[in-house]
């Protein structure tokens, strides 16, 4: 049965010629109407279903049938081909934490006009970071991370003092989509050692800190963080305090959904893509930047069925990290004396210890607490857990006896120039571009660092009442850590740094680094934050020269 409402003057015979009804079908389906030919004047009547005529009683148009332009993936991208036909104001090649914050900055500071490409070895493999992917959990995340398919390991010197952990993953978002979001700053103790000046790199930290939503919160509420923390404090460790990390911990509101808790590249791409047109090539890899007489021209790619294509730019950003940033400038014949030495990275000893239920009765919260450098201490300390509690999609986690709770310390490691990558002699990768060898080894003072931290873990695992097994601690390979860099950083002399202050290669116009390899010196924080921080500076530096 279908609606009908009767216009003015219009009565119950009226409506059956109009609509092609018989008069009996009408009073037989209205029968609180009483004559047929009262006035029904804005009364609904119901006419019967088979009835046509809706050219009649339709005043209204069908809406347009839609037509859609079919994306391939969840974030749009192009072919390096298509970019090989347009000339950028700025490419940039790599997509993790250096190359996404330049991304993101350069979108809010240059004007519509500005064309800005971005070139990505690996694919679109995640939307955002897994530990926000209620599938996923500590041990899964693990053994995708680690997954050669993405995770590539670099080869060692054959005389190669100590084994060593180096590696990269490929994919848009880099490691800065499956990295831990633990954001602390470096310390005023190695910033005063660094060609930028503390407080220009604390308010680029600032800057960092808010977009990434960086904040000490993560483990508020937790019993168990609260009463270990004053255990830290109140004894060798006064300065011990909240673990900062980049997490977004505010309801939803405004439209925007807080799903995306631990903060990942991805983000940086939202933010930029949102605001502005840019093109993304993922997928292809840069090989070689390219010159016209001593002036940038842009940089040659490799599609993954190994085409090669130049893509046209006067600056170019390559944030590829420690080893591709470094390999792509001494694969285009750029190899200053400094580039690729001074691999560092931090020292890292871990320690697994186990709180019980029966001396612990408390709530369970989670924990994630920081002890930090300072000028007499060249380490810092991160406790973690409890096991997978630490972050998990569950609601309620079963009840266990024991617990694991994890000790990371990182270390300060000094910058020597025998640390270094080079070009294989005669390897070559499936683009033709030489594979990598590792040279790296612990200075003495080095491994001073190292027992330092054994005994600085041992002694907070005492105060804490967290016990250690004896085959629980260890030191982590070189590398093993993923806080490598420092194999173009920067600095004032072209002797002994690859980038000016600002990341722009020294003497070359137009050619700039953002991302792990222009960290000056080791520090012990974890670095993503300051690479981060200091993308976003030579971003504005870009910025303003390509406004005046
Ligand atoms: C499991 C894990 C946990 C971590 N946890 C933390 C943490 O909690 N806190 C912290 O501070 N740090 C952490 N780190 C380290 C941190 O992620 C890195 O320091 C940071 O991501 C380095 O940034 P980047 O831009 O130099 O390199 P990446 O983030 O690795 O990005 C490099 C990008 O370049 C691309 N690329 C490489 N070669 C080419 C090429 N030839 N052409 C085009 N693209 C190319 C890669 O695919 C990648 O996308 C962690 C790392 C890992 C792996």
């Amino acid at each position: 049965v279908r609606i009908y409402v009767a216009d003015v003057n219009e009565t119950l015979r009226i409506v059956a010629d109009k609509c092609n009804v018989t008069l009996e079908e009408l009073i037989q389906l209205n029968p609180e109407i009483e004559h047929p030919d009262v006035l029904l004047d804005g009364f609904p009547i119901k006419l019967p279903n088979e009835i046509v005529g809706n050219e009649d009683i339709l005043d209204i148009p069908f809406c347009p049938l839609a037509v859609y332009e079919y994306a391939d993936d969840w974030i749009p991208t192009i072919s390096p081909e298509k970019m090989a036909e347009t000339e950028y104001d700025v490419l940039i090649v790599g997509s993790g934490a250096g190359g996404a914050a330049a991304l993101w900055r350069l979108s809010q500071q240059l004007g519509p006009d500005k064309r800005i490409g971005v070139i990505e070895a690996g694919e679109t493999l995640l939307p955002t970071h897994p530990q926000n992917i209620s599938a996923s959990n500590e041990e899964r995340l693990q053994q995708f991370s680690l997954n050669p398919d993405y995770m590539h390991r670099y080869e060692e010197a054959l005389d190669n003092p100590m084994p060593t952990d180096f590696k990269q993953f490929f994919s848009l978002g880099g490691r800065a989509l499956i990295w831990g979001t633990v954001c602390p700053r470096m310390d005023q103790v190695d910033l005063a050692q660094w060609p930028v000046s503390s407080d220009e790199m604390n308010k680029y930290y600032h800057i960092a800190e808010e977009v990434m939503q960086v904040n000490p919160f993560y483990t508020k509420g937790s019993t168990l963080q609260n009463v270990l923390l004053k255990r830290l404090q109140q004894t060798r460790f006064p300065n011990a305090t909240d673990l900062p990390m980049a997490v977004d911990l505010r309801t939803s509101r405004y439209g925007i959904i807080f799903s995306n808790v631990f903060f990942n590249a991805i983000i940086f791409f939202a933010l930029a893509m949102n605001t502005r047109p840019i093109d993304v090539a993922v997928n292809t890899r840069a090989v070689k930047v390219l010159f016209e007489g001593d002036q940038m021209s842009g940089v040659q790619v490799m599609s993954s069925d190994k085409r090669s294509y130049n893509i046209k730019a006067k600056t170019v950003i390559l944030s590829a990290s420690t080893f591709e940033t470094p390999r792509i400038l001494l694969n285009s014949g750029i190899n200053r004396k400094p580039i690729g030495h001074y691999l560092t990275n931090q020292s890292s000893v871990f320690a697994i210890g186990r709180i019980t239920r029966s001396n612990f009765p408390e709530t369970l919260g989670n924990l994630a607490l920081w002890i930090p450098r300072t000028k007499s201490r060249p380490y810092q300390i991160k406790i973690k857990g409890p096991g997978d509690y630490f972050w998990y999609q569950d609601e309620v986690m079963p009840l266990r006896e024991s617990w694991e709770i994890s000790f990371l310390s990182s270390g300060f490691v000094e910058s020597r120039f025998v640390n270094k990558i080079e070009l294989h002699p005669w390897k070559k990768d499936a683009y033709g571009v030489p594979e990598l060898r590792v040279h790296f080894s612990y200075s003495k003072q080095d491994k001073r660092v190292i027992k330092q931290m054994e005994e600085a873990i041992l002694h907070a695992s005492a105060i804490l009442s967290i016990p250690i097994a004896a085959n629980r601690i260890c030191i982590k390979e070189p590398g093993a850590e993923n806080h490598d860099m420092g194999t173009c950083r920067m600095g004032n002399d072209p002797a002994t740094s690859a980038t000016n202050p600002f990341g722009q290669v020294h003497d070359i116009s137009g050619l700039y680094i953002a991302d792990s390899s222009v960290i000056p010196t080791s520090g012990a924080a974890d670095p993503a934050l300051t690479v981060i921080a200091l993308a976003i500076r030579t971003a504005d530096y870009i910025a303003n020269q390509l406004k005046s």
